[in-house]
């Protein structure tokens, strides 16, 4: 018997197996089992060996093995080699593969006039096409998946039967028979259907109108990247001012015209995951930029990943190669999934909807990498990663992690597999709250798990907080706190293996997050395990006049910044004291000096935000950190001097950075040269700290986490210096920085909390 775990369902495997048995000459059966794929063979021992050998040498490419265990069991010979039914027992389980992009060879049937399927919107196979997006339960059968009110037609029930067809057992295939189908929708009338929606949908992007299209994990607003007017309208309708949008093309060549290329993106690009890049744009990208993505130093883009994008996206002369693509929400809302609830929630944005009928059954945004050192980095983990399990380099209890309060994730885990779910979003609104509960209920579904033990912030107004007390006093569970920035040190150890209670050093620089004192922490520097964390040093704590209010608006941090410095208010002209007025700076500080609602924080992220409003980028955010990005995109990356800082106790002291640079601004010195010099400043301030503590503490392995580290300039800049000195940094490559990795720093905290 040969029992094979990992990603081994709804990738082939059975097929394959089938094929190299026959190859072999052995006999038995093949099966997917709730938690894999079983196997029984008979044959000669060398039939066997050789057997297995191939098997393990040639696994489906998209499978990913983490068991294989041969057991040696007697047993007769039988007729021939067969796949069996599936078999499934209460309590097993099995990772549910992520959906995956279409493959090359349903992209050349798709444009393939002899092929049955030949532009078919919904052509897919073993290899490709929708998955967790589609499944019901597991195991991942077809009645199991939102497929299955299709019956298949004679034809595809062929193929599907077919163990030497590449759509043998391929759970959502159809065709344009049996299939589901798509037609275009105005004012909740269908106007057409099939290839003349295709044509009608094509001809309003040209006219520059505003498109909702349901695709693989809910709807995309879409409209031509290069037509300043319908942009700036979806914007306006979606209140989305200044957020960067999302590109789509056809393939990577026309992708190419936009952005420079490195071989490991345009590999990312094509590869089953397909999701969105950041790279650095061309002269054309820059001008498409300055609409979709203004003040950004990279454009996001991705490829066509469904046949419905490909047959949208076709090229023809006098149809727009570059198509914005944006998730179909109104703000902060969640991705619409649903086509009733699209159409009452999008309906005021789009001019049209560019409709399915294969339902989506679990909501799904796009994901979001950059090139960091060769290696994909993540701005967002969703579609084609999640719910691949992260491997923990322990075993865990059944845990429940409810992650933060903004770009929340939550984490399921069983054995050693971590179950962080797709990017769920800000919890500030009701819906997305209802999408994050729906997601936890489906996913302890699928991966049949039953926490017995839940997590959470220790901040103690997060509704996710909240939602994990009331299930732990409903279900009589045991529930911890773990504090954020020790969530996100313990995320970056437990993705880098950290199987031991030695201490690393942690740099942790954030937004905000509750630090154990009850002020708002940030910008820390920590010594730790995944027991205990020690504020080693941190950023001189400041009064954050409004609080909340001024990660919106910073101008009012920088008054506050500029207090600490001792710059005298009354006598210096600055952008954010021009841009506050007179009556407002003394309102402002008057807050920090009462501090009344200013609580005080140690934040990285705002120190960022003040400087960018101090030298007159940025005084209001049109959304999270956007200060903070301008100031990293117009920096210039070759100043090479920090200014001085002081590191008092465990203080980083910030004042004499700070009046150092309102005395550069004032002496007419570029944004630029400031910019640049204060990056390389807290780069250099890293390094140092590190040093320190290596001197104390002889620990060289230093983990980087938290939102901060999404600016790239300074990330750069601080593995350099950190190699430089000969530490080792450890940084997240399967997770964001950001506290999209919370919910699976909050396991390796819970769990290890337990052990003792
Ligand atoms: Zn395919
Ligand atoms: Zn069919
Ligand atoms: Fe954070």
């Amino acid at each position: 018997m040969i029992q094979i775990r990992g990603i081994v369902q709804g990738v082939g495997f059975r097929p394959t197996v089938y094929r190299l048995a026959i190859k072999h000459g052995i006999t038995g059966w093949v099966l997917n089992a709730a938690d894999g794929v079983q196997i029984e063979v008979h044959g000669s021992s060398q039939q066997l060996d050789a057997f297995i050998q191939d098997l393990r040498a040639n696994p489906p490419n998209l499978s990913t093995i983490d068991t294989f265990i041969v057991t040696n069991q007697p047993n007769h010979p039988f007729e021939k080699f067969v796949i069996l039914e599936s078999k499934d027992r209460a309590t097993e389980f099995l990772p549910v593969s992520p959906d995956l992009a279409i493959c090359p060879d349903c992209k050349r049937e798709l444009f393939d006039p002899t092929n049955r399927r030949f532009r078919y919107p919904f052509i897919n196979c073993t290899n490709c096409g929708p998955r967790f997006t589609i499944v019901r339960a597991i195991p991942y059968d077809r009645p199991n998946t939102s497929m299955s009110d299709f019956d298949l037609c004679p034809d595809c029930g062929k193929e599907y039967q077919d163990p030497l067809d590449r759509r043998f057992h391929a759970q959502p295939i159809a065709c344009e028979v049996c299939g589901p189908k798509i037609w275009l929708q105005v004012d909740g009338q269908t106007t057409s259907s099939g290839e003349q929606s295709l044509r009608q949908a094509r001809e309003l992007l040209k006219q520059g109108k505003i498109l909702a299209v349901k695709g693989l994990g809910g709807f995309h607003l879409v409209c031509d990247a290069a037509n300043p007017t319908a942009v700036a309208t979806l914007r306006e309708r979606k209140r989305r001012t200044g957020k960067p949008l999302a590109v789509m093309t056809f393939d990577l060549s026309i992708a190419q015209k936009l952005v420079d290329l490195s071989i490991q993106e345009q590999s990312w690009l094509q590869s089953p995951q397909a999701p969105i890049v950041l790279a650095n744009p061309t002269d054309q990208g820059k001008r498409i930029g300055e609409i979709v993505a203004p003040d950004q130093k990279r454009l996001g883009v991705m490829i066509a990943y469904t046949p419905l994008h490909l047959l949208l996206l076709e090229p023809e002369p006098d149809f727009p190669e570059f198509l914005v693509m944006t998730s179909g929400n109104l703000a902060e809302e969640p991705i619409a999934f649903d086509n009733a609830d699209a159409e009452s929630r999008l309906g005021g944005i789009a001019d049209a909807f560019l409709m399915h009928n294969r339902p989506i059954l679990t909501r799904m945004d796009d994901s979001i990498v950059a090139n960091l050192d060769g290696q994909p980095y993540f701005y967002r983990r969703a579609r084609g990663y999640a719910p691949s399990p992260l491997i923990l380099p322990f075993n865990t209890h059944s845990i429940l992690a409810v992650g933060p309060h903004l770009k929340n994730t939550f984490c399921l885990t069983r054995d050693n597999y971590a179950f962080v779910s797709q990017h769920m979003g800000d919890l500030d609104n009701q819906e997305t709250l209802d999408a994050f509960e729906m997601a936890i209920t489906h996913n302890q579904e699928i991966f049949r798990t039953r926490p017995e033990l839940l997590v959470g912030d220790l901040h103690p107004d997060y509704l996710s907080t909240h939602y994990a007390k009331s299930r732990a006093v409903g279900e009589d569970t045991t529930m911890l706190q773990a504090q954020h920035h020790h969530a996100h040190m313990a995320a970056c150890l437990a993705e880098n293996g950290w199987n031991t209670d030695e201490p690393a050093i942690g740099l942790i620089f954030d937004g905000t997050g509750y630090g154990t004192d009850g002020t708002i922490w940030g910008g820390e520097i920590l010594v730790g395990n995944y027991l205990s964390a020690t504020r080693y040093f941190y950023l001189e704590p400041v009064p954050l006049p409004g609080g909340d209010l001024a990660a919106q608006i910073p101008a009012r941090t920088a008054v506050s910044h500029l207090l600490n410095a001792e710059v005298n208010l009354n006598k210096v002209k600055l952008p954010p004291l021009d841009f506050l007025g007179k009556a407002n700076v003394q309102a402002t500080q008057h807050q920090c000096q009462t501090g009344f609602n200013a609580p005080l924080t140690s934040s990285m992220g705002r120190l960022f935000d003040a400087v960018a409003s101090i030298i007159g980028l940025k005084q209001v955010n049109s959304y999270e950190a956007e200060a903070a990005i301008r100031l990293e995109t117009i920096a210039d990356e070759t100043q090479q001097y920090a200014y001085p800082f002081i590191i008092d106790g465990d203080e980083i002291v910030t004042e004499v950075i700070t009046y150092a640079i309102v005395e550069d601004f004032l002496a007419g010195k570029s944004q630029a040269e400031i910019a640049g010099r204060f990056h390389y400043t807290i780069a250099k301030i890293a390094s140092v700290a590190c040093r320190l503590i290596r001197e104390q503490r002889d620990i060289d392995k230093v983990v980087i986490s938290g939102g901060v580290w999404q600016n790239l300039l300074l990330m750069q800049k601080t593995l350099l210096l950190l190699r430089r000195e000969g530490f080792t940094p450890l940084i997240h490559h399967n997770l964001p920085p950001n506290d999209g990795c919370i919910s699976f720093g909050q396991v390796a905290i819970a769990q290890r909390a337990m052990m003792d």
